[in-house]
């Protein structure tokens, strides 16, 4: 099999698209908040140190954070000088409970696309590299 290269960006799109970032296989979650531990294809952890999802978890309430904040400065601008404060209100709540749900499983890929390239896959960890299978 041909040797591929992959950008920086290629690995962080494969992790916000929910693949693996060693293989880019699709489908690890069984539930929308339950990942496999390891992927069914090229065995990677996911979870390569005890605690690694914490930066998941901090990235979410990030975005999180900055679509709630975005709402609520574009809606106030838009609506200058009567802001509908239970409309903002309301939309705001509905986004801070739904969108962390939403991009769960992403933040997770994400996070470990991003652990990846901050410390690049050591021998063992997966029958592939980032460049692809490991022919033996
Ligand atoms: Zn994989």
């Amino acid at each position: 099999m041909a040797k591929r290269r992959r950008s920086i960006l290629a690995v962080l799109w494969t992790g916000l698209a929910r693949g693996c970032p060693v293989c880019e296989r699709r489908g690890l979650f069984e539930h929308w908040l339950t990942m496999a531990e390891r992927c069914p294809r090229c065995e990677f952890r996911f979870e390569r140190r005890e605690g690694q999802f914490i930066g998941a978890v901090g990235m979410n309430t990030v975005v999180t954070f900055a679509a709630v904040l975005g709402v609520l400065i574009i809606g106030m601008i838009l609506t200058l000088p009567d802001i509908p404060v239970v409309e903002l209100t309301t939309v705001t709540l509905v986004i801070s409970i739904a969108l962390p749900i939403a991009f769960y499983p992403s933040s997770k890929t994400l996070w470990g696309g991003i652990d990846l390239l901050l410390s690049p896959l050591e021998p063992g960890e997966s029958t592939w590299t980032v460049e692809g299978p490991i022919e033996q």
